[in-house]
């Protein structure tokens, strides 16, 4: 396997602007553990949808949503029908 992952794969993102889909940059939310010498981030850290999202090629910025991928393979498939009963 040659071909590397991007996040297109991963997370459905890319940028809506140039098309890269390499790194963006998002504003996450994490716990920090606060001293008397100072904070250091601990934890988990978290990001959605609403996110603070930026291109860090073009500069494009907005949130996750606008650069989430909508593709085509997430078709929906009609429910079948033949559960269904047909009174005449
Ligand atoms: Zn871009």
């Amino acid at each position: 396997m040659n071909r590397s992952e991007d996040l297109s794969d991963v997370f459905e993102l890319g940028c809506p602007a140039c098309g890269q889909a390499d790194h963006l940059q998002i504003l996450i939310t994490t716990l920090a553990r606060i001293t008397t010498e100072g904070s250091d981030p601990e934890g988990e850290h978290e990001w959605d949808d609403g996110s603070y999202c930026r291109c860090p090629e073009c500069g494009r910025d907005g949130i996750v949503a606008d650069f989430r991928q909508k593709n085509s393979h997430a078709e929906k498939t009609a429910l079948a029908s033949s559960d269904s009963e047909v009174h005449s």
